[in-house]
């Protein structure tokens, strides 16, 4: 039986993390967690009980009502929770998405998740994605991979997403948004985005998904056996 390694993904948004995090998870027979979920609830939580997030809030009440579980559906698909609530379609939209990035800068609202994420880790086998899994959440990672692709490529990814889910963007705001995010994710002073000295770097713009797959899939094997 072969050594339980934590995998952390780290990366732009929208450059296809969660699909190659849920892809390894499942080459691996690992558990994947998507930390970005976590945030957009914290942010779906904010948006429905009015809670300026600019303004800045109560956090040490607020946190504790917010109860955040993941569900495994029977086609195999993870959905999140919050306060028992499936809201996997939910927080999924532009805005939340946006709100996620303006409640993820919080020093007590990191604190809160940070923990959770390092609770999930206690066993290894994990596969988890975000912005600071490889340099925050765990340093000591075996394998860290951090994502990248050119904004616009980003942009075109997340425009027929939404297309598919029936929404109408509009390519230059979606554009604008994917910039305005990378900003403020690299700019924040708690736990920026930044790539792990020792993280290898996947630049996806002109690979393939399967491309990108044997490569990442091979990189894990080699990383498992040493
Ligand atoms: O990856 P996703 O787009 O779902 O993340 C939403 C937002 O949550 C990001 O723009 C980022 O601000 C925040 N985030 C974070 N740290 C993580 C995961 C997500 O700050 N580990």
């Amino acid at each position: 039986m072969k050594n339980k390694i934590i995998v952390a993904i780290d990366g732009y948004s929208s450059c296809g993390k969660s699909t190659v995090a849920k892809a390894l998870a499942k080459y691996a027979g690992y558990t994947y967690v998507d930390t970005g979920a976590m945030y957009r609830a914290v942010a779906l939580y904010c948006m429905e009980h009015s809670i300026d997030v600019e303004a800045g809030a109560d956090w040490n009440n607020v946190l504790p009502h917010v109860e955040i579980r993941f569900s495994l559906m029977p086609d195999g698909t993870q959905h999140t929770m919050l306060n028992g609530e499936d809201v996997e379609a939910r927080i999924r939209t532009l805005e939340v998405g946006n709100m996620a990035s303006r409640v993820s800068p919080i020093k007590e609202v990191r604190a809160f998740l940070v923990a959770q994420q390092q609770a999930m880790g206690i066993q290894k086998g994990i596969v988890m994605d975000g912005r600071d899994i490889g340099t925050v959440v765990f340093p000591k990672a075996e394998l860290k991979l951090f994502m990248t692709a050119s904004p616009e490529v980003r942009a075109q990814r997340r425009y027929d997403e939404l297309r598919g889910k029936g929404e109408t963007p509009v390519f230059a705001e979606v554009l604008a948004d994917v910039n305005d995010r990378d900003y403020r994710d690299t700019h924040r002073d708690e736990s920026p985005l930044r790539q792990a000295d020792d993280a290898v770097v996947i630049d996806n713009s002109s690979l393939t998904p399967t491309e990108q797959m044997e490569k990442i899939c091979r990189i894990f094997d080699d990383r498992i056996h040493r």
